[in-house]
């Protein structure tokens, strides 16, 4: 299995999970850009946005609505939090797997680099 997060998902590279379902899995992001920095991922391998399909249309509200969960558990809900998918290189994707970040924590500067 040639992906990192799918890798990660079957567990042959450790993570540290936050939450785990049949559709979603999101971990702590190695190397984080703020205090809260979680990885939410589909399950099924996806590379990008632009390879979803109607049928996943669920798939991407159970993400969001996962961060949004995420984020509120730690005590941002309130305060805020940054939820971001980064789509092919322009953007920064460097992992061919969807992921959606959720960053909280820390003021967000804006428009983003
Ligand atoms: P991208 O740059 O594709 O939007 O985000 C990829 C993210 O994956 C980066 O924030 C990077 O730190 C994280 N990442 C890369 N390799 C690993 C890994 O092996 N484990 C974890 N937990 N995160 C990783
Ligand atoms: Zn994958």
């Amino acid at each position: 299995m040639a992906c990192l997060f799918c890798r990660i998902i079957a567990g042959e590279i450790p993570s540290t999970p936050v939450h785990r379902d049949d559709q979603v899995y999101a971990f702590r992001d190695i190397n984080p850009q703020a205090p809260v920095h979680v990885l939410l991922v589909p399950c099924r391998h996806i590379a990008t946005l632009n390879d979803l399909a109607p049928e996943d249309d669920g798939l991407v509200g159970a993400l969001l609505r996962r961060a949004a969960a995420i984020a509120k558990a730690h005590g941002y809900g309130e305060r805020g939090y940054r939820s971001v998918f980064n789509c092919n290189a322009d953007a920064g994707q460097s992992v061919a797997h969807v992921h959606l970040h959720l960053l909280a924590g820390r003021r967000l500067s804006w428009p983003p680099g």
